[in-house]
């Protein structure tokens, strides 16, 4: 089973669900049974719905995303 570090390291492939079904499974059943990294995965999945969401209904403030960029990385904006 892959431990924390590996679990959050591969989190946003793993959102982006393209890692092998195999390496999903492992990082399924770790974050079942971690809670940090269940955190991490929620505020994660959840940051990306909101981002997606308001990127269709309205426009996003500028700067926003690209502060939001700054925090968490190009990996957090939604693929087009
Ligand atoms: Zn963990």
């Amino acid at each position: 089973m892959p431990n924390c570090q590996e679990t959050l390291k591969e989190l946003e492939t793993f959102l982006d669900t393209e890692l092998p079904d195999a390496r999903v499974s492992e990082i399924m059943s770790h974050l079942t049974e971690c809670v940090d990294c269940q955190g991490a995965y929620e505020f994660h999945a959840e940051l990306r719905e909101i981002i997606r969401f308001k990127a269709q209904k309205e426009d996003l403030p500028e700067g926003f995303l690209a502060r939001l960029v700054n925090c968490f990385g190009e990996d957090v904006l939604p693929e087009e």
